[in-house]
């Protein structure tokens, strides 16, 4: 294995769930939903499959589900994009994320993350040969937060692009108009690319929505903006994710996937397609119950003694365990299967320091109440 990537090993989401499978534990760690999407729409995919949509489809996408990504960013956030040189479909927001990185960045060049990072974020910075430069987030008033000082300071003269990630995977932060205001205005000031992360678009709680990054005055045409299928349908299984940016820059992301995967699955683009043209009004229906899990975990883990932060999207928790008497959260959580039969992520691992994150420990709630509860009455055991 290249020096490069020796210090990645196994992702935490896999080493995770296969410790719940082994231990029979309750998996509240990778984060996955444990019922199906919009019934209809798993039915196109089997209709496609049926149908013959079994070769390669075109390298940029099939054109309905181009035209269905253009159509939903147009009627939710007023952003306009030519399905047509503007939209690229990848294999999921992983590989958008990879191929926009190894597009942008030469050897040595850096780039801004926020940690706790998603992570893959550190290793395709590291597959590009590039560098990164955290900026952390840290809890203000029960928030995570930044401070614009020092994501300023994080940026100098290799620097090429920032990563951002909102609604924010693993904290819940969704950022306000003023942090994606002073985001903006770093980007500009030193001529950076912003590859925009928001898989969690649609998943925004107490009536806050998701303001995309382009939308901001002079952003559209330095931002890559990145989404998938997996947490907007709950089917993170299918892999299906695009990217929408001007066309030169999906024009370089393109060049990079064409050589990574060369095209998506075309059952899962036509399955997609559909659902963002139809399907909405299901993910309506998925936010709020979604809204009502993450408050039924929220007090549960803090019956159980966790400290616990109120995610405003996403379907994670982040906790503090230092009120149980614990400082490690990747010992705990590596110990949690025996004491509890709960499988959960150690934050820790998605940072650069990772003592600023030693005491967090992120619980998923994209699961069936009777799951949630579970794992909950078990967990007050630790206590
Ligand atoms: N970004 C974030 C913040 C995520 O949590 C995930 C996990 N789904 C991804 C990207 C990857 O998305 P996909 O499964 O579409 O590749
Ligand atoms: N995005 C999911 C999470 O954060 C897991 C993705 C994965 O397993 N790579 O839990």
């Amino acid at each position: 294995l290249v020096a490069r990537m020796r210090e990645f090993g196994t992702t935490v989401f896999a080493e995770m769930t296969a410790l719940a499978v082994r231990t029979g534990s309750i998996n509240l760690g990778q984060g996955f939903p444990d019922t199906d999407g919009p019934p209809a729409m798993l039915e196109r995919a089997v209709a496609a499959i049926r149908e013959g949509a079994n070769q390669y489809p075109p390298g940029p996408g099939v054109p309905e589900l181009r035209q269905a990504v253009a159509g939903h960013r147009k009627e939710h956030y007023g952003l306009v994009y030519d399905p047509d040189g503007e939209v690229l479909v990848t294999v999921g927001a992983t590989e958008a994320l990879a191929a926009s990185v190894l597009a942008l960045c030469e050897t040595g060049d850096e780039v801004v993350v926020f940690e706790p990072y998603y992570d893959s974020y550190d290793a395709a910075i590291s597959l590009a040969g590039a560098v990164r430069r955290p900026v952390t987030l840290r809890p203000d008033d029960g928030r995570f937060t930044f401070d614009p000082d020092e994501l300023r300071a994080a940026v100098g003269p290799r620097t090429r692009a920032i990563l951002v990630n909102s609604p924010h995977n693993p904290t819940g932060t969704v950022f306000t108009p003023g942090e994606l205001a002073a985001i903006a205005a770093v980007c500009q000031e030193h001529d950076l690319v912003a590859i925009s992360d928001e898989v969690y678009e649609h998943l925004t709680y107490d009536g806050l929505t998701h303001i995309p990054l382009a939308t901001l005055p002079g952003m559209r045409e330095r931002t890559i903006m990145i989404s998938s299928v997996g947490k907007t349908f709950s089917v993170t299984g299918w892999k299906t994710g695009w990217v929408c940016a001007p066309a030169e820059l999906v024009r370089a992301v393109q060049t990079v996937k064409q050589f990574l995967t060369f095209t998506a699955g075309a059952p899962w683009q036509l399955a997609a397609a559909y659902a963002l043209r139809e399907e909405l009004g299901w993910v309506a229906g998925l936010r709020d119950a979604l809204a009502t899990k993450r408050d039924r975990l929220m007090a549960g883990l803090s019956a159980a003694g966790f400290g616990v932060y109120r995610p405003s999207g996403t379907y994670f928790v982040q906790t503090d365990i230092r009120p149980l008497g614990f400082t490690d959260g990747l010992d705990l959580t590596r110990r949690l299967p025996e004491l509890a039969g709960v499988v959960a992520i150690p934050t820790q691992v998605f940072y650069d320091h990772p003592e600023r994150g030693r005491h967090f420990v992120r619980f998923a709630f994209c699961k069936k109440d009777e799951i949630i509860d579970e794992a909950v009455a078990r967990l007050s055991r630790l206590h």
